[in-house]
């Protein structure tokens, strides 16, 4: 696919303020500093189209970006827990979980980890929740430029191998990818245009 336009659309906290237009929507998503804002400047070919809407007070929010007038790109900074009862019952932040329960639109999930790390608690509680809730997720693995050809092809196969011994049967599509140097990024918007036309 070839990006043509990419243009914010708007920033907010409430799912059901997001655009009312019926357009397939793909959502990026992970802990900050995972590469997620270089990620879609990459994608979209915007030297800083993230970060427009990461501004101070901005990154808590949800915001849509209208890419070649025909679907969104949704940007969801940042996730971590929040504790919602005195139980320490812990949960993630209520309008993460609400935009993925609640909205129509979304037809894929992107959750990013740094292939160098390992899988982390937070991550992994993460797509456990996308499962349990059928939400559907593709992982992509971020800056793949710092490793080497082999180390990336251990650490995926790592990472495979905890999501296999957790809750998951089988493992999520995944992409590797790097803005430093484009790695991936013919491939993801080739996924994204393939399941917007089927
Ligand atoms: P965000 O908080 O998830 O939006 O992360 P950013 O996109 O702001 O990136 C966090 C840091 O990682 C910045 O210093 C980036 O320059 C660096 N970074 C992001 N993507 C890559 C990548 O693909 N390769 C390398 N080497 N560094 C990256």
């Amino acid at each position: 696919m070839k990006i043509k336009s990419a243009n914010f659309v708007m920033s907010n906290s409430n799912v059901a303020k997001c655009p009312k237009e019926l357009l397939p929507e793909y959502a990026f998503i992970g802990r900050s500093n995972v590469g997620k804002s270089s990620l879609i400047n990459m994608l979209t070919q915007r030297k800083s189209l993230a970060k427009t809407s990461g501004r101070p007070g901005k990154t808590q929010l949800i915001n849509h970006f209208k890419i070649n007038e025909n679907w969104f790109l949704v940007d969801l900074p940042g996730y971590g827990y929040a504790r919602v009862s005195k139980k320490d019952k812990k949960t993630f932040q209520k309008y993460i979980t609400d935009y993925f329960l609640e909205r129509q639109q979304l037809v894929c999930a992107f959750v990013l980890v740094d292939i160098r790390h390992e899988p982390q608690k937070v991550d992994l509680e993460f797509m456990e929740w996308m499962g349990e809730n059928q939400i559907p997720f593709c992982l992509i693995f971020t800056k793949a430029d710092k490793l080497k050809p082999k180390a990336i092809e251990n650490h995926v196969n790592t990472y495979l191998k905890a999501l296999l011994e957790g809750v998951w049967e089988e493992a999520p599509k995944y992409f590797v990818t790097s803005s430093s140097n484009g790695l991936g990024k013919e491939e993801l918007l080739a996924f994204i245009e393939d399941i917007n036309i089927n």
